[in-house]
């Protein structure tokens, strides 16, 4: 196979590749740093990365990948419960760490190895096999206990390339991002990406409006965020001439990990008139849809099937949904070189996850416009409400709570109901904590923005919804549900 990184050994190696804060690394830079770590991690089998957001992160990923060493990225937000399940169930030999980095207990029983971003060593040449495991990356822990995928080389080539091909996305692109590295999006996507097209990452280190203003107006192109950051630049953007300029300039801004919410979405687009496009991927197939940046951004979708990506809604009996008429809900399941090998030391959860013609159950119930473009209405586990008869999907649900003035926050869930089989409840964060929304308008709200059967039966206040490391919302943690 190609390398996954032809700029590491071809030219122009002057080029930036890698800039977190006042630290960059051009290609030849990292390729150098790289290349003395492979020769450090040597016999090592499967290796560790304590994964913050920072320049030994990249250059450790990097060379496991070059080494063809499988690497684990660990959450440093974990707690010691979760680190140790996944040090036990994954069995790195060794974890590699910055310097500085201060180990928690299960992490500091491994060997240590402390990455040099200014190491020079040579690239070694690259033996791996497309099916080779590349990364293992545990999955966001939204609806469980994490489970870790085996992503092989292939995935990430193939699901990279598909990428560019819908985003124009060249090695003139600068990238932007503010995210965590030990998920997909930051890592594969917003590290891995730029490095494969020969372009550059500047890695905010803590994500902030203020530092997505500067580094677009600095000449960057392109934004990766979660739901969680284009809410925070939809509060900002009315009102700061920076962050609109810095928006309207951008190339392309893409969200993803979650359902951006409409009211956002438009919000942005009103006061910058660009779109942000939406992609829709998981951690066992990397990227399934996306809008192309030729495409029509329409609010709450996520485009077309990638490039190479095989994609069907099947109904609970097992049939294909063939309409496209933006109504029949089905399960998303995929199929293609973008897909994930194996949960590790999980041959049940794995072969319970395909069908027997090989396709992936994503467990994301969706319908199709007529065009084709996917609309996700939610997650089959949490966000499809049998009620009245009818199968209700959370999330419109919750972009209509959303549009309400009194709601800053909102998560629908369903609850058991003697006549409807499940009632509707609304969790909402109140714009105002000492006047929030009655039931009786919000449920009003809804039905006229929806549907009457739509409405929420039941809701309740809080302070704030739980809330994972990629700002998506925790059903399972609400209180009560
Ligand atoms: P776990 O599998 O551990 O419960 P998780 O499913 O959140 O956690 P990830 O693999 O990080 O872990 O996330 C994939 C899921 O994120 C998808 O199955 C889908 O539900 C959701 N998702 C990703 N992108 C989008 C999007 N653009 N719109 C709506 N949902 C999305
Ligand atoms: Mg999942």
């Amino acid at each position: 196979m190609t390398p996954l990184f032809p700029g590491l050994t071809e030219p122009p190696a002057d080029h930036p590749a890698l800039r977190f804060g006042e630290r960059s690394l051009t290609y030849a830079q990292l390729a150098a740093a790289a290349g003395a770590l492979t020769g450090r991690i040597g016999e090592a089998t499967r290796v560790a990365v304590w994964a913050t957001p920072t320049m030994e992160t990249a250059v450790a990923v990097v060379a496991a990948l070059l080494a063809g060493v499988p690497a684990v990225p660990l959450n440093p937000k974990s707690g010691e419960k979760e680190l140790g399940h996944i040090l036990s169930d994954s069995a790195p030999d060794l974890v590699l760490t910055a310097p500085d980095d201060q180990l928690p207990a299960p992490v500091r029983d491994l060997p240590r190895l402390d990455i040099d971003v200014h190491g020079t060593g040579p690239v070694p040449g690259d033996h791996a096999d497309e099916s080779d495991p590349a990364l293992i990356v545990y999955t966001s822990g939204t609806t469980g206990p994490p489970k870790g995928a085996v992503i092989p080389r292939r995935a990430i080539a193939s699901t990279l390339d598909a990428l560019a091909d819908a985003w124009q996305w060249t090695g003139d692109d600068v990238l932007v991002h503010g995210l965590p590295l030990f998920h997909v999006h930051g890592l594969v996507l917003g590290t891995l990406g730029p490095l494969r097209r020969g372009g550059s990452v500047r890695h905010l280190g803590r994500f902030s409006t203020q530092g997505v203003a500067r580094e677009l107006n600095a000449g960057a192109t392109m934004l990766f965020g979660v739901p969680t950051m284009y809410h925070r630049i939809a509060e900002a953007v009315t009102g700061d001439p920076e962050l609109v300029k810095a928006l309207t300039g951008a190339r392309l801004l893409v969200s993803g990990s979650a359902a951006l919410p409409v009211h956002d979405h438009g919000r942005i687009a009103t006061a910058t008139g660009r779109r942000v496009i939406e992609r829709y991927g998981m951690t066992e197939t990397l990227m399934n849809t996306s809008v192309r940046a030729d495409g029509e951004a329409r609010p709450g979708t996520v485009g077309v099937p990638l490039p190479g990506v095989e994609l069907r809604l099947v109904e609970e009996d097992g049939s294909e949904v063939t309409a496209y008429d933006g109504e029949t809900v089905g399960e998303i399941q995929v199929r293609g070189p973008n897909l994930f090998t194996e949960y590790l030391n999980r041959p049940d959860a794995t072969a319970a996850a395909f069908t027997a013609d090989g396709w992936f159950r994503t467990g994301d119930m969706a319908v199709r416009d007529p065009d084709g473009y996917v609309r996700i209405v939610g997650r089959k586990a949490t966000d499809l409400i049998k009620s009245g008869g009818y199968k209700i999907g959370a999330g419109e649900i919750e972009n209509a709570l959303l549009e309400h003035p009194g709601v800053r926050e909102a998560a629908v869930t369903g609850e058991p109901d003697a006549d409807l089989g499940e009632r509707i409840v609304a969790w909402i964060v109140p714009a105002e904590p000492d006047s929030p929304p009655s039931l009786e308008e919000l449920a009003d709200h809804v039905a006229k923005r929806l549907a009457p059967h739509k409405r929420p039966r039941v809701v309740h206040h809080l302070d704030a919804l739980p809330r994972n490391d990629m700002g998506k919302i925790m059903k399972r943690a609400l209180p009560h549900d």
